[in-house]
């Protein structure tokens, strides 16, 4: 952890105040590729590595802001979002929390908001929908994610960044990779977060299939074998690539696709590789798809993957239950998380529940339960501090105890009754 911390200091530091001042960082967003993307070429660090980085603060001595902000051009001329930010900040400056806070923590806090509002105003044409942005001046913390598709607009401080919605984004569509081939040539692109990253693209000497006249079967039959002879390199050569990539980039999942039998012979011969790569989809595309397509393309089978594997869950929860391998509800759920049990914690997205987290334990318990009882679910302990949010602490605990985050968009009858929070064990 204390490495990742040397870093983003390193990326706020560069990108802000020493080498390249705000034109380096808007630059590259406005390209379309995050200032995390280009941090994690550069430095191999890569947006969950960030978001770890997050999920380590505390917060002792100043707050953290946390940003979510929909900035979709095409259809908000008039930058209506810069307006919603300052509405947004102008609400937080009214809100007694604030006022209520020492002078220097609200110092901190007028100085991230003032960098907001900078950083988005002087953003000129980029691809992304949405930016979750997290700050705390005074404790050297700046992030900027640009996000895939709108968000609902929003402005959090507090001790801790609300990372639910970004952890959302993540878990829906993860780190992957997509390959496409052709007879000739081949293309890699790196997807985050439903962001594209970098680009690779190259061509194989491969002859052409041309007859020539009067030959005879013979030579015919020859000449064929020889282009599917270096089709096929060309083909093994591409895999390669991409696996010397993956080892790099250890992507959630991979695309693969491309038109004909180059698109044949690499879903045949990437099924012979060893470790076995997550085959997301495979794509019947020609290589020079526009880029937009492709994006399209990848986060539609990512997202039906990420609904998949919610609805696996939720069954396989349903069907332990009972005999304690998960936890349904949020007071068993909340009690396991702090232990760092869960292998999975399912949630669903939702609005903020207020709750009360141990001093002892760090279990988080409902407001409810702790006002009935006055101690904790998890130890008995009689101490505890308000969290704003049960949802982003138990989102924190799963990082910190490398927890899985499944989010379930929809569930059946008996998840709605059960606060739509649980988990399964890692035993
Ligand atoms: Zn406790």
């Amino acid at each position: 952890m204390a490495r990742t911390w040397t870093i983003l200091e390193m990326v706020h530091k560069g990108c802000r105040y020493q080498h390249c001042g705000d034109e380096w960082m808007i630059l590259h967003v406005r390209r379309g590729v995050r200032v995390v993307a280009l941090a994690s070429s550069a430095l191999q660090v890569s947006a969950g590595d960030m978001l770890n980085g997050l999920v380590g603060y505390q917060g002792n001595h100043y707050p953290v802001s946390s940003l979510y902000l929909t900035i979709d051009r095409a259809r908000d001329q008039n930058q209506g979002y810069i307006a919603d930010l300052k509405s947004l900040i102008k609400a937080k400056k009214e809100d007694k929390r604030f006022s209520s806070l020492e002078r220097i923590a609200r110092m901190s806090l007028e100085e991230d908001w003032d960098r907001f509002l900078e950083t988005v105003t002087s953003m000129r044409g980029f691809a992304t929908k949405g930016i979750a942005m997290f700050s705390s001046s005074r404790a050297g913390i700046w992030q900027v994610f640009p996000l895939p598709s709108p968000v609902p607009n929003a402005l959090y401080f507090g001790k801790q960044p609300y990372i639910t919605p970004l952890a959302l984004f993540q878990a829906r569509y993860g780190r992957g990779l997509v390959l496409l081939v052709g007879r000739r040539n081949a293309r890699l692109m790196e997807i985050e977060c439903g962001i594209p990253g970098q680009e690779i693209t190259w061509e194989e000497d491969v002859p052409s299939r041309v007859k020539e006249g009067g030959w005879r079967m013979y030579e015919e039959k020859r000449i064929d074998n020889h282009i599917l002879y270096h089709l096929e390199l060309h083909i093994r050569n591409s895999i390669s690539r991409l696996k010397e990539v993956a080892a790099k980039y250890t992507p959630n999942w991979v695309i693969i696709g491309g038109s004909d039998e180059a698109r044949q012979l690499l879903q045949k011969f990437i099924n012979d590789t060893s470790p076995r790569l997550n085959i997301l989809a495979v794509l019947d595309l020609p290589v020079d798809t526009s880029s937009s397509d492709l994006l399209r393309l990848a986060l539609e089978a990512e997202h039906k993957a990420s609904l998949e594997r919610a609805e696996k869950y939720l069954h396989f929860l349903e069907s332990v239950v009972v005999t304690g391998k998960a936890t349904l509800g949020l007071t068993d759920t909340a009690v396991a998380a702090a232990q760092g049990r869960l292998g999975v914690l399912l949630v669903s997205k939702e609005g903020m529940r207020k709750g009360q987290k141990c001093l002892s334990c760090g279990t988080v318990n409902q407001d409810e339960y702790w006002q009935v009882t006055g101690r904790c679910a998890g130890c008995g302990s009689h101490s505890a501090e308000p969290v704003s949010d049960i949802i982003n602490s138990l989102v924190h605990q799963a990082f910190v105890h490398k927890t899985e985050v499944c989010f379930i968009e929809s569930g059946p009858f008996w998840w709605e009754e059960a606060d739509r929070v649980g988990g399964i064990l890692r035993y």
